[in-house]
């Protein structure tokens, strides 16, 4: 298996494979645009005095060359970075630079929760995460898990009939007696499914549930969802093959009762069952991996001025492909 350089992909046997997060990223997530916004305005105040300067330099004309060399190396074309446009440019990038380090920060959290899923032990970690790895091992000394519990931590899941494959944190088994919190949210998830089951009997019987688990790292102090969230879960547990890490083994997709997002913050964390039942895989899920598909495939030449031609166009281009087949010369692509 290997992930294309964009992300985008992961090649299996020869088959492209869409990956599910690349896809979902796709489509509008809400808070997304302040989010960015306010991230630019707040930097804008933390640079008074750049900004100020950058207001009286005349503009560089290098703003938008994108420089081949190291980071570290200079040459005539390098965006200057002081002057107007330049500040402006780097102002309005921030969420980048933020989605980016954001992303790298939740990997590593993400191998620290993995790692105690096989060892029961908090491996060593930087200070930034910290805040994190703390709310995690409320998590799980909350809902007594323990390590045997996951019945499966990060795999890649693959579903070659509709041509996706995505990366799960996991399903984890959780048990009624264990504590009060892993009580009620089985009755919780029990009674959704039309099963009511108090609490207190989850224990007494005790119940359990097998549930698909996401990890999602928050900065923000506020508990914060959304609906691509249960989107992402509704598809990993309808997926048909879990592709054991780092290794060509396949196993059938475990039978899961729901799924959950664990959501870690710096000051606490949130356990949100969500609705990823097969309502959720077919209209939502499915609908969102055709639209992205489109969106990829379809999309460009739908707008694209070559689409629309007129007949004599296409006959001059029958004519030319005709004539570069009898001389040998290779047919240049007229799709657009
Ligand atoms: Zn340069
Ligand atoms: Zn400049």
């Amino acid at each position: 298996m290997e992930e294309s350089g964009d992300g985008r992909w992961y090649i299996i046997d020869d088959q492209r494979l869409m990956s599910v997060t690349t896809a979902l990223n796709a489509i509008a997530k809400r808070g997304l645009i302040p989010w960015a916004a306010m991230l630019t305005a707040e930097q804008a105040f933390a640079d008074l005095p750049l900004l100020n300067s950058a207001s009286r330099r005349k503009p560089c004309d290098n703003t938008w060359s994108r420089c081949r060399h190291e980071a570290d190396e200079s040459c005539g074309k390098c965006p200057c970075r002081v002057c107007r446009r330049c500040v402006q440019k780097w102002l309005a990038d921030r969420h980048q630079r933020e989605s980016a380090r954001r992303a790298e920060e939740g990997q590593r959290f993400h191998d620290v929760a993995e790692w105690w899923s096989y060892h029961g032990e908090i491996k060593p970690h930087d200070g930034d995460i910290a805040p994190y790895v703390t709310s995690f091992e409320e998590f799980i000394a909350d809902y007594g898990l323990l390590p045997d519990d996951f019945l499966l931590a990060e795999a890649l899941l693959v579903h070659r009939d509709i041509g996706a494959a995505g990366q799960t944190d996991g399903v984890v088994r959780v048990h009624a007696e264990r504590t009060e919190k892993a009580a009620k949210l089985i009755s919780r998830v029990l009674t959704h499914a039309g099963n009511p089951v108090t609490w207190k009997q989850a224990q007494k019987r005790k119940l359990t549930i097998d549930s698909l688990l996401d990890y999602k790292t928050r900065e923000a102090d506020d508990p914060q969802f959304y609906p691509e969230n249960a989107l992402q879960l509704a598809g990993y547990r309808h997926f048909p093959v879990i592709r054991m890490k780092n290794s060509d083994v396949e196993v059938p997709m475990i039978r899961t009762d729901g799924g959950i997002i664990v959501q870690l913050r710096p000051e606490g964390y949130a356990v949100r069952p969500v609705v990823c039942n097969q309502g959720t895989y077919e209209r939502g899920f499915l609908n969102a991996l055709d639209l992205y598909r489109w969106l990829i495939e379809d999309g460009p030449a739908a707008i694209s001025s070559r689409t629309f031609v007129l007949p004599e166009t296409l006959a001059a281009r029958a004519r030319k492909a005709a004539k570069d087949q009898a001389t040998g010369s290779p047919t240049t692509s007229t799709a657009a």
